[in-house]
């Protein structure tokens, strides 16, 4: 091709190419890689293939408009209504936190414990991502889920209908709404309790910083100073845990001394504390006595 007969940006068509829109984003380049994928219901390879030819128009006005939303701060995930979570896609809406990579580390935790045909519970599990991971990564696991929100419930339902039919089929996946114990029955019990409640404390800085100022606020704060929340579910664990059953908790980065306190003083063994992708500490966990 001649360099002779390129035509200069300035004098280009109305409609700018794939790639023209998201060099002229101003969002970095993976952000708006994944909103004009959103925005063109065209896939990655696509668009990456076929850069230099005209946008069509109607994608290129969708993504302008989720390119203003997100240089105005909303999250990626709120934009496109989805986010990967060990590998898979989960709806998510601003009705739930946005799955997180630490969170991974709470469900390998898990993993790592559950025997065959164990009974496990996800307190407040918000878009289902815990509960349904862990029913998808293991058919011999029950695992029941709660939340205190009706809308969280409803995404997690529609999580579950798509990414775990077949545990829902066979009741392997059941939901509960209602705060906390609160969704149960007295004589419920398990082997492994897990969750990833609300750990920021009111007023904690963090809050007014990037995807955090658009989460439900009920499924990042919680009163004392963030550990309100991690204080319930350890004093109702002893109840509805099985003998030798795991209680693992998610916590914030400078939580982890309180919680294996809050663990030691309801009577659990085996505690520890994991680190997070970023090396801080994260999952805390303990077992009921035999
Ligand atoms: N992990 C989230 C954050 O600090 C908070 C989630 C929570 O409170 N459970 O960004």
């Amino acid at each position: 091709m001649s360099g002779r007969w390129t035509i200069a940006p300035a004098l280009g068509p109305a409609t700018p190419s794939w790639d023209r829109l998201v060099l002229a984003s101003g969002l970095p380049r993976l952000e708006a890689r994944v909103l004009l994928e959103h925005a063109s219901g065209r896939r990655r390879e696509w668009l990456l293939a076929h850069g230099d030819e005209i946008a069509d128009a109607r994608a290129a006005d969708a993504f302008a408009g989720l390119a203003r939303r997100r240089r105005d701060g909303e999250p990626v995930a709120y934009l496109t209504g989805s986010r990967e979570f060990l590998g898979r896609d989960f709806e998510v809406s601003p009705s739930v936190l946005i799955p997180r990579p630490e969170t991974e580390l709470l469900v390998q935790a898990v993993l790592d414990r559950a025997l065959p045909g164990a009974r496990v519970l996800d307190l407040g599990t918000g878009s289902g991502a815990i509960a349904i991971s862990l029913a998808c990564e293991r058919a011999d696991l029950y695992v029941v889920a709660t939340d205190r929100s009706p809308e969280a419930l409803a995404v997690a339902r529609r999580n579950a209908q798509r990414l775990a039919g077949q545990a829902l089929a066979g009741a392997r996946l059941l939901w509960r709404a209602g705060s906390w114990w609160d969704a149960l029955d007295a004589q419920d019990r398990f082997d492994l309790v897990a969750s990833n409640p609300p750990y920021i404390g009111a007023g904690d800085p963090h809050l007014a910083q990037g995807d955090l100022r658009y989460e439900p606020q009920q499924a990042l704060v919680a009163g004392g100073g963030g550990l309100d929340a991690l204080r319930e579910i350890v004093a109702g664990a002893p109840r509805h845990l099985r003998p030798a059953g795991w209680l693992l908790l998610e916590h914030g980065c400078d939580q982890d001394g309180a919680l294996r306190a809050l663990l030691a003083g309801a009577g659990f063994e085996s505690i520890q504390t994991l680190r997070d992708v970023s090396g801080l500490p994260r999952v805390t966990l303990g077992r009921m006595p035999e």
